[in-house]
């Protein structure tokens, strides 16, 4: 009789067990699959929405300004106020000094004209002008080679992968190269990206020499007829090595085999991280011929004006922004589409 009850209890609370983990395995799906379509949601929207933090920042506090019709008129107050808010929105000493230089020289000039069309006008002259700065560029040179470079946590792997499906799109083969050979789990994460882009895909062991894994990527590309490799470089070491000697190195081996690559190396910074971002940049643009930047996170952060410093300090065309975490988050930037959607 015993027994009996014994093996009903146990049934009971077995059934019971089951109903509570079903339940509990709905309760967890049910947020994952609502994230998932936020993001779906997100990653449709269009510029000044992703960017929608710098804006709703910036227009908040220079609305009363933008909306009088002759800005000529402003007072020495006016201008010391805006010139708060521009710092304030990470434009940066320097490049606030010289936007409002440019834009009282402006008004100088011409009466009438609105404070916005001016700022407008003035953020967009800070960008270098690339002519061929986007997609249009590949694959001359065939092969060619793209060096990512930029500190841990910047979003280079994210980057990369973005990357590879927009060349991917553009109907061109690619290779990724999972150069960090220093950062547990930043192979398999690059090879997660390799598999969601259809891409090639080359590694060493985890902790082995990059510049081995840089010189297969780039032999394997020339032999294998690949339009594009994508090396993704390590962002910090857990050797005493310095970084940006290793990262030279890393060039000076992959030479060996394409004397011209790398032919691109882009430095991928973080956006939210505003100002601290400029003095980053710098450390890399001392050591590396850096040849474009890409400023990531510009969804998540108020401090998208770090943009307009980042290109007028380093002299650097920025030739991509990420907005988001899908792989349709990484837009070819455009100097006007930019400044239009943080004020427009
Ligand atoms: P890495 O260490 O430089 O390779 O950086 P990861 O690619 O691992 O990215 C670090 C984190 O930033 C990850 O959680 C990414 O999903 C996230 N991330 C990268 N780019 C963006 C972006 O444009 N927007 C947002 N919101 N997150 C991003």
């Amino acid at each position: 009789m015993d027994t009996v009850l014994l093996l009903s209890v146990l049934g009971v609370g077995a059934l019971a067990g089951a109903v509570g983990v079903f339940l509990l395995k709905r309760k967890k799906a049910e947020p994952v699959a609502k994230e998932a379509q936020d993001r779906e949601i997100k990653s449709g929207q269009p510029l000044d929405q992703k960017l929608e933090k710098t804006r709703s920042s910036l227009l908040g506090k220079l609305g009363g300004f933008l909306s009088r019709s002759d800005s000529s008129a402003l007072s020495s107050k006016d201008w010391d106020q805006i010139e708060e808010i521009l710092l304030e929105a990470d434009v940066g000493f320097g490049t606030t000094q010289a936007l409002l230089n440019a834009a009282k020289e402006k008004l100088k000039d011409q009466k009438g004209l609105g404070l916005k069309s001016v700022l407008q006008d003035v953020s967009e002259s800070l960008f270098v002008q690339l002519k061929n700065g986007k997609l249009e560029f590949l694959p001359e040179p065939k092969p060619l080679v793209i060096s990512v470079v930029g500190i841990n946590g910047a979003g280079k792997t994210t980057t990369v992968g973005k990357l590879a499906q927009q060349i991917k799109n553009a109907g061109k083969s690619v290779l990724l190269g999972a150069v960090d050979t220093f950062r547990a789990g930043a192979i398999s994460q690059l090879k997660v990206w390799a598999d969601r882009t259809d891409s090639q895909f080359v590694t060493g062991r985890e902790g082995g020499d990059p510049g081995a894994v840089a010189f297969d990527s780039v032999t394997a590309e020339k032999a294998r007829g690949v339009d594009v490799v994508l090396l993704d470089t390590a962002g910090r070491l857990h050797t005493k090595t310095n970084l940006m000697e290793e990262l030279k190195k890393i060039h000076r081996v992959i030479k060996k085999v394409i004397p011209e690559a790398p032919h691109e190396t882009w430095l991928v910074i973080d956006g939210t991280l505003g100002q601290n971002s400029v003095i980053q940049a710098k450390e890399f643009q001392k050591s590396l011929d850096l040849t474009g930047v890409i400023v990531t996170k510009l969804d998540g952060t108020a401090k998208g004006g770090a943009v307009l410093s980042i290109a007028s300090e380093l002299k650097l065309p920025i030739r991509y922004i990420g907005v988001g975490e899908s792989v349709e988050d990484l837009t070819p930037f455009e100097p006007r589409a930019f400044v239009d959607a943080i004020l427009g």
